[in-house]
């Protein structure tokens, strides 16, 4: 499969389009969307679960989301009949901070592998598909972000990684999930912008970029995003 071409084809179709020649490109794909119950994820979760209820949602449950983020999180999945996977970090949040301290606060890239990283490298192994509600507007280092990319695993297992909305802006997120609906995370109605674990999540200093409320502006990935390797197509 030509990775690369239907990338391209994927450029100039709206998102339903986009995941139906996915789809019809994927027959028995298992498939899976990392979600942080953002808008954007939200929105990706309601257009999968049009045409294919059983995929996966993948949570990373670092334990130190908003108390808002996981009742909203145990709302929507109840409500939407979701196949929720909270993957876990090795050691609970207690266990971590006693042996090795606050690490978002001293070492926030090792806290990332250790509760992030880690765990969905783990969580993506049984998948074929990859969602994810990334937007290349949400960050300069997402300026590139192509709607298919291939990805190898740390294991050598590639899977195509989607972004749906790689196109959208922020406006068109909100109006198509005001159009169908969709409730959101109650910190929005606070101002923030983008919204991960409490310690690391503030109201952006920058409005142009969302994501400069996030790690105090000192990074704007957690590394999600970079550990598997995007495949030359
Ligand atoms: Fe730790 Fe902060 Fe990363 Fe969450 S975002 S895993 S609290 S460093």
């Amino acid at each position: 499969m030509d990775v690369h071409r239907i990338s391209e084809e994927l450029e100039n179709l709206a998102p339903e389009q986009a995941l139906e020649t996915v789809l019809m490109a994927n027959h028995s794909a298992r498939i899976c969307l990392t979600s942080s119950f953002q808008a954007e994820d939200m929105v990706v979760t309601h257009l999968l679960r049009n045409r294919r209820p059983d995929f996966v949602v993948l949570f990373l449950d670092t334990g130190y989301h908003f108390r808002q983020t996981y009742e909203y999180r145990d709302l929507m999945t109840k409500q939407w009949s979701l196949n929720l996977v909270n993957a876990l970090p090795a050691q609970s949040v207690a266990e971590q901070e006693s042996e090795l301290g606050i690490l978002y606060r001293s070492e926030p890239t090792r806290c990332c592998q250790l509760r992030k990283v880690e765990p969905l490298m783990s969580a993506l192994e049984p998948f074929d598909i990859w969602f994810t509600g990334l937007r290349r507007e949400q960050s300069p280092t997402r300026r590139n972000l192509k709607k298919v990319e291939l990805h190898r695993l740390p294991t050598g297992r590639s899977l195509w990684k989607v972004s749906l909305l790689a196109d959208w802006n922020w406006e068109q997120v909100w109006q198509y999930a005001n159009a169908n609906a969709i409730p959101h995370l109650p910190q929005y109605d606070e101002g923030y912008l983008s919204i991960g674990c409490q310690p690391c999540t503030a109201l952006p200093s920058d409005p142009q970029n969302p994501r400069s409320g996030r790690w105090g502006g000192t990074k704007l990935e957690c590394g999600i995003h970079t550990f598997s390797t995007q495949e030359e197509t």
